[in-house]
């Protein structure tokens, strides 16, 4: 009855232990709709892959994470003076904002922070300026005379970089970026927790490749790269995974024949399919074809085409084809229409469907057990 998303788990598995092999400091991301498979079944992946830091999306997400993940959390989303309060001592703040880095500094509790960068994305985080003023602020402001990173409530636990996704190599943007983080003298913090070595100087960065992390470690050997990943871990190995969507009905129509929401007529004979997937699953959003190609669509009409009656491509496909939506997608499920001539599957058959894994929410996930050797 569902839309599933099916993965093959020995080679998922098999795929995030091999991104891990290659990036043992990999930050996994769990965010938004989780990929695809939700965020609590990324946080108890993240934990049995072994990783001491998880990064969430939001405030909000952290309550996803927190009970199956048992390491740091990381917030990607720079704090502020309006996000809910977290009192969470595995929480790690991003902060882009003077006026935040004093306000959490001044909360009263001993919040961990890693200070943004502004990068060519132009999304959040600090000017070159900005950082150095922080970096002074973390130095000089330290009230508890406890060690220089700790100004009342706040330990910088590095900085952070948020790379647009490359055309190119991002190494010259870094290394620009690099020069700031030094000029801030964040390296130079003190961290309170002396064993770890890493935190301090820990560069938190996106989108970077393997090569260019290894050359990055090379050139910094001051800095440990924290590289943050979703995308390429959870859904780097795609053939792993299948989306499929469930055949609720099925109805025979001869051409004139009445259906749907809007009363359409059926433009030719053939069948209408009932699929599970729809608006609540991210299913199709897709505009119906617009004025613009009404001409096409004339030349189309003579033809007897089935887009000239207003039919648009859905994500489904049946026999091998993409097959069209009859009427635009409902809220949990969707009307196709078969021409006469295609194989008509039946009730309860599954059939294929093409989603964005990080705009499709699926109501079943399903994880093949690991295969007996
Ligand atoms: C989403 C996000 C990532 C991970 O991006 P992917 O493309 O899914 O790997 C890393 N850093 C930040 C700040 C993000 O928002």
């Amino acid at each position: 009855m569902s839309l599933t998303l099916y993965v093959d788990g020995d080679r998922w598995r098999a795929h995030l232990r091999s991104v891990l092999e290659h990036q043992p400091l990999l930050v996994p991301v769990a965010k938004g709709n989780g990929y695809g498979f939700g965020n609590g079944r990324l946080a108890r992946r993240a934990q049995w892959l072994g990783v001491d830091t998880i990064a969430v999306g939001t405030y909000d997400e952290v309550a996803d994470v927190a009970d199956r993940f048992h390491g740091d959390i990381l917030v990607l989303t720079p704090w502020r003076p309006f996000s809910p309060v977290v009192d969470n001592p595995r929480v790690i703040h991003t902060v882009g904002r003077l006026e935040d880095l004093t306000a959490l500094a001044s909360s009263g509790r001993r919040s961990r922070v890693v200070l943004e960068r502004m990068t060519s994305m132009a999304r959040h985080g600090f000017t070159a300026r900005g950082l150095r003023d922080a970096g002074k602020l973390v130095s000089t402001s330290s009230t508890t005379g406890r060690t220089s990173s700790t100004t009342g409530g706040v330990v910088v636990e590095g900085a952070a970089l948020h790379l647009p996704l490359a055309k190119g190599s991002h190494l010259s943007e870094v290394e620009r970026l690099m020069t700031d983080i030094v000029a801030a003298g964040l390296d130079k913090l003190d961290h309170p927790d002396k064993l770890d070595q890493r935190k301090g100087s820990t560069i938190w960065v996106s989108h970077l490749s393997n090569q260019e992390l290894t050359a990055l470690s090379a050139r910094y050997p001051d800095f440990t790269f924290r590289p943050r990943i979703g995308t390429g871990l959870w859904l780097g190995d795609r053939d792993a995974l299948s989306v499929k969507a469930t055949v609720l009905d099925v109805h025979p129509v001869e051409r004139g024949d009445v259906f749907g929401y809007r009363g359409r007529s059926a433009p030719r004979n053939g069948t209408i399919l009932v699929v599970s997937g729809g608006t609540a699953h991210g299913i199709g959003l897709e505009a119906p074809t617009g004025e613009a190609s009404i001409r096409a669509r004339a030349a189309s009409l003579a033809r007897g085409g089935l887009d000239a009656a207003g039919f648009v491509r859905s994500p489904y496909t049946v026999g091998g084809k993409q097959r069209l939506f009859a009427e635009p997608p409902h809220m949990q499920a969707s009307m196709l229409f078969l021409p006469s001539g295609s194989d008509v599957p039946a009730v309860g058959d599954e059939i294929d469907v093409r989603v964005r894994y990080t705009a499709t929410d699926v109501d079943r996930v399903e994880i093949s057990q690991p295969r007996p050797r």
